[in-house]
């Protein structure tokens, strides 16, 4: 049987192909729940007795989703929703359907020994039951968009149910709370998703960042180069670490690092520089891996938003000499609370970061460095292994709205879209448009007026930022970086956006600019 991820859409009813075990004593077919239906199953129930005018369904399930296989005989099931009718015959214990929920099914054409068996993904609850035909019509037709939210998380948790459920259960039977197996499982899983050799779970992104630097012995005295355009994590983890960030302008159309500008704020005491892969695009890293290899400066790169983006063929993450990831729960791959990593080829680095995210210890109660607490959780990891099975599957979402945007508002004057450098396949964490003079705060009124979820990233640079007040940055300095935080405005991009939402989106936008 195909697993689940191998459907593009959720909502398409799909007939697969049962799994058979045959040897001589016969043969046996096994139907497995999550991996392969999508879902566990809470009933088996089964039709029998029926004659070839025998007519079931003739109903709809707002929730339950449902697996049916004829195991004698033969059944023609006829489908409607989301638009589309299916009429699909079942007459091979060989073959499974699997029925998402919402769609209006009637059972026919039954051979008289027929015998069907359903496998049912939720309790017997009439309230889930839809028996109406005009009430299926007017609940199964999609009303009208009025709200576009910026990301809806519970999409997220619904979408994946199941799989959470089967994470939870995993950590319990797992019997370690701090540690262990799933913790294990997730760090080889993502090192090998990211292309590095290893990787280290640790509590958050902002760890992350700060664990690489104090690993390669970057503390006092020293200094790292970041972007000014960027989350604060960037910056204040190397101040975190004892060092001092020393800023570099970003590039207009793409909002990174400008790569041209960093050999010119090195010093003696320059021992890293860190480029943001922001808002899910890399950065041109084969320049600045030229410059910090004449330098030997350590390449740190923050990957906290390009889970899984492409820099000429290669993944965030294995691009520099290490990588620091979040995975908050907004991120690309997000957990259900606070988690990160550290990604890097080079194995005595990860212990390191290890050692010093576990107070220090170089073995249970032995503390060599002043370390600190930050353990990525087991039950995060339990939820990102399951999330990481979608994570390509997603980014490709991601990259079909982009791609939609691009082509409902490229023609409008007043809006810069994101540009794409023809050697990277970002991963649209965020879609940054940049709204011309003076006209941000108007078009982010007149989209949550019309209920269109907007943010800004970010509303200030780093160096007007008050808690580095007192490093005596020129607020003059990084005009491109201070221009972008009046102009950038997020616009609505997740991987469980409708089509229709979108549309919705570049609909009031393009109002906005008509009005
Ligand atoms: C989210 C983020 C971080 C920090 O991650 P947390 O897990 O929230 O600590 C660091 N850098 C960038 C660019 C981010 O977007």
């Amino acid at each position: 049987m195909k697993s689940i991820f191998d459907s593009s859409d959720m909502n398409e009813p799909r007939l697969v192909s049962v799994k058979m075990v045959r040897d001589s004593r016969g043969a046996l077919g096994v139907v497995e729940g999550l991996n392969e239906v999508g879902f566990n199953f809470k009933r088996f129930y089964f039709l029998t007795d029926l004659s070839k005018d025998s007519e079931r369904g003739g109903h709809a399930h707002k929730r339950l989703r449902q697996c049916f296989v004829a195991l004698r005989g033969g059944v023609t099931v006829r489908l409607e929703g989301f638009g589309k009718t299916h009429e699909i015959r079942l007459d091979s214990c060989e073959k499974a359907l699997i029925l998402p929920s919402g769609y209006w099914r009637e059972l026919v054409d039954f051979d008289s020994d027929s015998l069907v068996a359903v496998l049912a993904s939720e309790y017997y609850d009439e309230q889930d039951y839809i028996r109406d035909y005009e009430e299926f019509l007017s609940y199964s037709r999609p009303a009208a968009i009025t709200a576009v939210p910026y990301i809806d998380l519970g999409r997220h948790v619904e979408a994946m149910r199941g799989n959470l459920q089967e994470a939870v259960d995993r950590t319990f039977d797992s019997g370690m709370f701090i540690g262990g197996s799933l913790v294990a499982e997730f760090e080889v899983a993502f090192a090998r998703y990211s292309g590095a050799a290893k990787a280290v779970g640790v509590a958050n992104g902002y760890d992350a960042l700060e664990l690489a630097l104090r690993a390669r012995g970057i503390g006092p005295g020293h200094e790292v180069i970041v972007p000014a355009h960027t989350f604060v994590a960037t910056a204040l983890a190397v101040s975190r670490a004892g060092a001092t960030p020393v800023l570099v302008d970003v590039e207009r159309d793409t909002a990174l690092m400008d790569v041209t500008q960093v050999e010119a704020r090195i010093t003696p005491r320059t021992k890293a520089v860190i480029p943001v892969h922001l808002y899910g695009h890399p950065v041109d890293m084969d320049p600045l891996l030229e410059i910090s290899s004449r330098h030997d400066l350590f390449v740190l790169e923050d990957a906290a938003q390009s889970h899984g983006a492409f820099y000429k063929g290669r993944r965030c993450g294995s691009l520099g000499d290490a990588a620091a990831f979040s995975f908050y729960p907004t991120k690309n791959l997000g957990a259900y609370g606070d988690a990160g990593g550290v990604t890097s080829d080079d194995s005595e680095f990860v212990s390191k970061v290890r050692q010093l995210g576990n107070y220090g210890a170089s073995r249970k109660y032995y503390h060599d460095d002043l370390g600190i607490n930050s353990r990525l959780d087991p039950m995060q990891a339990a939820f990102l292994l399951q999330k990481l099975e979608w994570l390509d599957r997603w980014n490709a979402r991601r990259s079909e709205l982009a791609r939609r945007y691009i082509d409902g508002l490229s023609d409008i004057d007043g809006l810069r879209l994101p540009a794409i450098r023809n050697w990277a396949e970002p991963v649209w964490h965020v879609f940054a448009v940049q709204v011309a003079e003076g006209r941000r705060q108007a078009l982010e009124s007149w989209l949550a007026g019309v209920g269109v979820g907007t943010n800004i990233h970010y509303p200030l640079p780093i160096h007007h930022q008050k808690c580095f007040a007192n490093f005596g940055w020129d607020p003059n300095s990084f005009p491109i970086a201070q221009s972008l935080t009046q102009s950038v405005l997020s616009l609505p991009l997740d991987a469980l956006h409708t089509d229709d939402e979108i549309d919705y989106v570049i609909e009031q936008t393009r109002n906005f600019f008509k009005a």
